[in-house]
């Protein structure tokens, strides 16, 4: 029996490349749910070709369109947010691929969770906002996450088999598209360069996270949860070869580390066919070709978000969830041309200035911190000079 698969986010970078996945190996996957916000044309694309037994279009504007393209196919057909979080709960379900990006990924996690599915997680923001509610629902409800993100991924397959103490965990990093530019020229970028990243080719606003470093503070963030480690044990180190996809130290000092060339491809299939392998075409490494491979600290001060979600992880609470939320507006309005690039990290620091620290939050309170920190990072942003 093929494994039955949902797929939230199915029309994005990760979506896609995990429907390559399927489609290669049709005996032993299967997409009973697909999902997108808006792209429906794309959405309806899928559905004729992967047959699944139910589509969700987040945005209730395009479910008409939908509706009609699929008329004549036997599929159930859902519009808007809260059929994220039903759809993932299905019986049929084995496994929920979250790729959505962002804070709308993370209700359907947590249902996902309840319902004690597999969750095969891409959506980094889910953890980076909430890591506690959602460690304590998969231990509780048996519901194992597997990490898609390439450097948890890394980190993941080098602790196959050990059950020793970690004593540090190693991020890698690009450093993105901004590592050499003079510092006086960082507040001139605009959003063609910052969408121009070096290594990887990613949807747009995790391309701007990884221009800013945020991608890696919020890894930093995400890994803390996964592999229960303290901040002081995640180690951020610039490779612009992203080469080693991250390392593992562990107490004896030996140290493990996957690599290979940079395809998502490799992690999304691993989440899925964990503990096997299944064989991937595709580039292979030629380390005779390597002329070198570099390691360095990054610079705070030429990637201040990363220092921020350091100072996140540090507050504890609700920052996290701060963070998160002013960066995702922030983002959005460099990406609309509204803000300067220097802007996306000064609005983030002035929402976690403004916004109420709760401690020990419920998700409730994380929902809160959410919608508070939109607010006032707007108003921030509408104040900003251009
Ligand atoms: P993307 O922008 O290419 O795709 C996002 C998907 O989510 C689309 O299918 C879109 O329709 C859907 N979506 C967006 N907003 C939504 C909303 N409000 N409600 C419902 N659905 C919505 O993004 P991506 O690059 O595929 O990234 C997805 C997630 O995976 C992110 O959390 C990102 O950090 C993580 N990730 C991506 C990569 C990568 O290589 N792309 C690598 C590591 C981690
Ligand atoms: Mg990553």
């Amino acid at each position: 029996m093929p494994i039955k698969i949902a797929l939230l986010g199915s029309t994005g970078s990760i979506g896609t490349q995990t429907l390559d996945i399927v489609r290669a190996n049709p005996s032993l996957f299967e997409v009973t749910t697909i999902t997108s916000n808006n792209n429906w044309e794309l959405l309806v694309a899928q559905a004729r070709e992967f047959q699944p037994d139910s589509v969700v279009i987040a945005d209730k504007a395009r479910y008409a369109e939908v509706k009609e393209a699929l008329a004549d196919l036997p599929v159930k057909i859902y519009a808007g947010a809260e059929s994220l979080e039903q759809v993932v709960a299905m019986e049929s379900v084995d496994v929920v691929v979250a790729a959505i990006v962002g804070y709308a990924g993370l209700m359907p996690v947590v249902r996902a969770l309840e319902a004690g599915k597999k969750v095969a997680l891409a959506n980094k923001e889910s953890l980076v906002v909430a890591g506690d509610v959602l460690m304590r629902l998969a231990l509780r409800h048996n519901a194992p996450i597997i990490p898609i993100d390439s450097e948890h991924s890394a980190i993941f397959q080098s602790l196959v088999g050990e059950v020793s103490p970690i004593e540090k965990l190693i991020l890698t990093a690009s450093g993105g598209p901004f590592l050499r530019t003079p510092l006086e020229k960082m507040a001139e970028v605009s959003v063609a360069q910052a969408l121009d990243h070096p290594r990887w080719s990613m949807g747009a606003k995790i391309t701007i996270d990884s221009a800013t470093m945020m991608n890696k503070g919020f890894e930093v963030i995400e890994a803390k949860w996964l592999f229960d480690v303290s901040p002081g044990q995640i180690e951020v180190l610039v490779h612009p070869q992203s080469v080693v996809h991250s390392m593992v130290q562990f107490h004896d000092g030996a140290v493990k580390a996957q690599l290979g060339t940079p395809d998502m491809h490799v992690p999304i299939q691993y989440a899925l066919s964990f503990p096997k392998r299944l064989p991937l075409s595709g580039e292979r490494l030629d380390f005779g070709a390597l002329a070198r491979m570099e390691f360095f600290a990054a610079d705070i001060e030429r990637f201040p978000c990363l220092g921020l979600a350091y100072e996140a992880l540090r507050l504890g609470g609700n920052s996290a969830a701060v963070v998160n939320a002013a960066n995702e507006v922030a983002v959005r309005a460099f990406l609309d041309e509204r803000i300067r690039f220097t802007s996306i990290c000064r609005t983030i620091e002035y929402a976690l200035s403004r916004v109420e620290r709760v401690n020990s939050p419920s998700l409730e309170d994380y929902c809160a911190a959410d919608a508070e920190a939109r607010r006032v990072a707007e108003e921030f942003m509408a104040g900003a000079k251009k």
